[in-house]
């Protein structure tokens, strides 16, 4: 635990480099703290917050209970922090995590409007030698908390540049909003993000146009106020609802399903989808039944359900048709809405189909389809991210031997419990791919990640240990694991981010851990109680407990 002093005018030596000051850098820096580490947090944004510091977009709202989607190492900040809804706003989750970096005295540590554009290992001096602009800086370690979702699918259309009116792509909303008032608007997009803006934007609207490739399943948010009453119950037992969401699949404390979908009657299936319905959120079907995502015929009796609410909601029989969707559900991310499919009884709000009639270019005043021109004031594209490998790979990252990252994972992300590469000794991953990361609570598998890594940093400093790296052998039996498991759910079916298939040229690999939250604990539990069973440590190789 012994950083050396900063050489002014050199490079700045510290034990560890944390990229990120999102969910999971802060608690990275809290805990890197805690055990006496120097750390330094190199963040992008002109603030903390990540995520949350981005998208602005109006509608922005987590789709994670409030309760479930914070952190809970501190019973002090449990207890300080009032959430004051059922899902949280975007303000006030940015508004909870610069308190956390206010009350942890964090930001003292964090080097913010700092773009981290490479990471270079250099072997002989077994250190990272970061380049961020400014000085150089030598670590130890390196972490990387960069987020799943944080690189943007930058809309690729001719004609932008000379679009007259303004554009904006929701993950880079500007901090003062955009005016929408009796605009002629066009929303390109409906994923996650593009349901929750578009009933925000309709309000405002003159004439608000959806250009819709592929239509996706929304549940209710079925959001309210959170009364202090029942926001104190929640804290007062918070240690009980935690451990469940930790042992669950998702991270989010909901028993499980001990039924499948095809051993009910009709009339049982309906009763349980109503009442999911009823209550609401991401998993307001998923969780009613074993085989959700296994089983078609289990998966087809859902699907069904939710295209019959939306035909029950829209009122112009063609626009229902063309929002029902037709991909297993599931499959792609869930979304989770307030009145999405009731904004298109709206008279101001029409749906384009630009699956049958594809955008061809956009004009100095609008987007030109196949069939006509749209003329347009502001055009939001709410089109999504180059997610999980994205922001790693926007980084120059070069391993034992100059390996870099990017030619590693040409044919698709590899890595250890998706903590850990092959070749990048003491680099780790929050989240990384082969983790069960957007497949769950973000915040129960970054306290996870973290506290994992911040307990082998402890192991490895308390033997005197200088260096940790996956072997190829875990590794590839990890990357196995991971498919064969995928490969048994309906999943990997969908043309969906999961499978880096928005992303043309992206190698088309199921990305994410899919056996769950509680079992993936245990895994990572294991492998630290057997002494990083399947990590070389300074040069000893721990065997894998996987073949
Ligand atoms: P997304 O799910 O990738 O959706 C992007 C949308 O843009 C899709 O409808 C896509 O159509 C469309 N699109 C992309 N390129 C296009 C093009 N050239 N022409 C026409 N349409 C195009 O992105 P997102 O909505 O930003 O959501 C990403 C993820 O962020 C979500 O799945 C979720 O995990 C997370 N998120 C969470 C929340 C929350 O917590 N409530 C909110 C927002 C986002 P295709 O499907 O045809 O490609």
């Amino acid at each position: 635990m012994t950083a050396q002093r900063a050489r002014p005018g050199r490079t700045v030596d510290i034990d560890v480099a944390v990229v990120g000051a999102g969910f999971a850098g802060l608690y990275m820096l809290h805990r890197l703290r805690g055990l006496g580490l120097r750390a330094r947090v190199f963040e992008r944004g002109s603030d903390v917050g990540g995520t949350w510091y981005w998208n602005r977009y109006p509608g922005a709202r987590c789709d994670i209970e409030s309760v479930d989607y914070c952190y809970s190492f501190s019973g002090e900040l449990l207890r300080e922090w009032a959430w004051t809804e059922r899902y949280a706003t975007q303000p006030e989750i940015l508004r909870y995590l610069h308190h956390v970096a206010g009350r942890l005295g964090l930001r003292r540590d964090i080097q913010l409007g700092t773009n981290v554009t490479s990471l270079r290992y250099d072997e002989p001096g077994n250190r990272w030698l970061v380049s961020a602009g400014g000085e150089p800086v030598l670590a130890r370690h390196c972490v990387l908390a960069v987020g799943n979702l944080s690189s943007v699918n930058r809309p690729d259309l001719a004609g932008l540049d000379d679009f007259l009116g303004e554009w904006h792509h929701t993950a880079q909303w500007p901090a003062g909003g955009v005016d929408f008032r009796g605009k002629r608007v066009g929303v390109v997009g409906t994923g996650s993000t593009a349901i929750q803006a578009i009933p925000q934007i309709a309000k405002h609207a003159g004439e608000l146009y959806v250009f819709q490739r592929t239509p996706n399943y929304s549940m209710p948010a079925q959001n309210r106020p959170l009364p202090p009453a029942e926001l104190r119950e929640v804290v007062s037992s918070y240690p009980a609802r935690r451990r469940a969401a930790e042992r669950s699949d998702a991270g989010v404390p909901v028993p499980p399903p001990v039924r499948s979908a095809l051993e009910v009657s009709a009339e049982e299936r309906r009763r349980m989808y109503e009442a999911g319905w009823r209550r609401g959120g991401i998993n307001a079907l998923s969780y009613a039944f074993t085989d959700f995502f296994t089983d078609e015929r289990a998966n087809v009796t859902a699907q069904e359900f939710a295209r019959e609410k939306i035909r029950g909601i829209v009122r112009d029989r063609w626009v229902a048709a063309a929002l029902c969707p037709a991909h297993h559900i599931g499959t792609k991310r869930t979304c989770v809405d307030a009145g999405y499919f009731e904004t298109y009884n709206r008279q101001n709000v029409h749906l384009v189909d630009v699956r049958t009639s594809p955008i061809r270019r956009v004009t100095p005043h609008g987007l030109e389809t196949a069939d006509r021109e749209y003329p347009l004031d502001t055009i939001v594209f709410a089109i999504g991210f180059d997610a999980i490998t994205g922001a790693l790979l926007e980084i120059d990252i070069r391993g034992r031997g100059g390996e870099p990252l990017a030619g590693k994972w040409s044919h698709g992300p590899r890595s250890y419990l998706g903590l850990s590469v092959a070749g990048f000794p003491n680099l780790f991953i929050i989240t990384g791919p082969g983790s069960p990361s957007v497949l769950s609570n973000m915040v129960v598998s970054i306290e996870q990640h973290v506290d994992w890594i911040a307990d082998c940093l402890a192991y490895l400093e308390g033997r005197g240990l200088d260096r940790i790296e996956a072997s190829e052998a875990a590794e590839d039996g990890w990357v196995r694991h991971v498919n064969d498991i995928a490969d048994g759910t309906l999943y990997p079916r969908a043309a969906s981010w999961y499978v880096g298939a928005n992303i043309p040229g992206k190698p088309r690999v199921f990305m994410p851990y899919v056996g769950g939250c509680g079992t993936y604990r245990r895994e990572c539990e294991e492998v630290a109680e057997r002494g990083y069973a399947g990590f070389v440590l300074d040069g000893t190789e721990v065997p894998p407990s996987r073949p």
